[in-house]
């Protein structure tokens, strides 16, 4: 068995866990699919390393009531659904480490990713579980609005919204879930959708178009934000109505922007191979992607079903592969 030791690349602080000189396999990602990943893999004697990046736990840890992971029949909040998984890693021997890798070296035999802290992680595979990020709607007053009005996260910002009136874009599962969370704060929400057409599940259309705070702005696109952050904040949307062209105004103080998620791989995007739209390619229904040694899994990787438990499902896939593959290679 390898040697444990700390081997620091130039960072001040000592990580709380060992590291070892050459780590079997590293996960990067601490959401469903890189924590069923270290269940698995620790179960394996894999001894794995995750790296959870900030501030951990992924998207569920912005969400509230997770009603369709199975196990849960009464419905299980977000973080707590992540701790519950952390708990059974740690259970079996994930050592967990607090940090954000900021740069990958994923060629070669032996990888080498760097922490934010400077420390060298080098390891013989590498499972990659970044998950996706929030999209914004890439305009320049939203920008300047951040914080001022403008989120992508209404379970972490909704609070402040408190008989106020706020607006949610998308017509997703996550724009109604934000929608019928902010009623619980807001005293009216709108959802300005560009079409005509939910693309949420029946189940929370139905809870959205019943709640009376709720009012629906179909066939609209945000045109512009008016506000000012050194003053009022965000104080309304001009929306663009998409049949007529007609612009109108709503009076809003929040914007909650929910139109999806763009996978996270910027530091290893000319590395690992992607597709079109940027998510990670994996072979053959496997978790391995173009390197060998590197595998993906969750939301990096998946451009269709982006659930919870699909996640934790090529969690699992990855963690197999893995060891099947270091066995393959002849590793101890
Ligand atoms: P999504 O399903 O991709 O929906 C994104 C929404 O934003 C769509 O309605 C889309 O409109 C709209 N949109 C995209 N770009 C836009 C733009 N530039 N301007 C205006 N609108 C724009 O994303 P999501 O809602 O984040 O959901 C992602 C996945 O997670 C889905 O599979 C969903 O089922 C799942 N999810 C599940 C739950 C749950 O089960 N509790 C909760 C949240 C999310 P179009 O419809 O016109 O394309």
């Amino acid at each position: 068995m390898t040697e444990i030791s700390i081997n620091f690349g130039g960072g001040d602080e000592m990580p709380d866990v060992e590291i070892r000189e050459l780590e079997n396999v590293v996960i990067v990602g601490s959401g469903p699919a890189g924590l069923t990943a270290a269940i698995y893999a620790s179960r394996a004697n894999l001894f794995p390393l995750l790296v959870e990046g900030y501030p951990g736990g992924g998207q569920l840890m912005e969400t509230t009531d997770v009603e369709n992971f199975p196990g849960y029949p009464e419905a299980v909040k977000g973080p707590d659904l992540i701790n519950d998984l952390k708990q059974q890693a740690l259970r079996f021997g994930t050592r967990f480490l607090a940090s954000e890798i900021v740069s990958f070296n994923l060629n070669g035999d032996v990888k080498e990713l760097t922490t934010d802290m400077g420390l060298k992680i080098k390891t013989r595979a590498v499972i990659l579980g970044t998950g996706a990020s929030a999209r914004y709607l890439g305009m320049e007053n939203e920008t300047k609005l951040k914080g001022y009005g403008v989120s992508a996260c209404a379970v972490c910002d909704g609070f402040f919204y408190r008989n106020q009136h706020v607006a949610v874009i998308g017509g997703g599962d996550s724009a109604l879930e934000d929608a019928l969370f902010l009623t619980k704060h807001a005293e009216k929400v709108y959802i300005v959708h560009r079409r005509d057409e939910f693309r949420a599940s029946k189940i929370m259309q139905q809870r959205a178009l019943s709640n009376p705070k709720v009012q629906i702005v179909w066939n609209s696109v945000v045109d512009d934000l008016v506000g000012e952050p050194d003053k009022d904040g965000l104080t309304a949307l001009r929306l663009r109505n998409t049949k007529t062209d007609e612009v109108t105004e709503i009076s809003v103080t929040g914007m909650f922007v929910a139109v999806g998620h763009d996978p996270n791989t910027t530091l290893f995007a000319n590395q690992v191979e992607l597709d079109k739209a940027g998510f990670i390619k994996t072979s053959d229904n496997t978790s391995h992607t173009n390197i060998p040694g590197v595998f993906a899994c969750g939301d990096v990787m998946d451009p269709r079903y982006k659930q919870a438990i699909t996640a934790a499902g090529s969690g699992c896939k990855a963690a197999l592969d893995t060891e099947k593959w270091l066995i393959e290679m002849g590793y101890e």
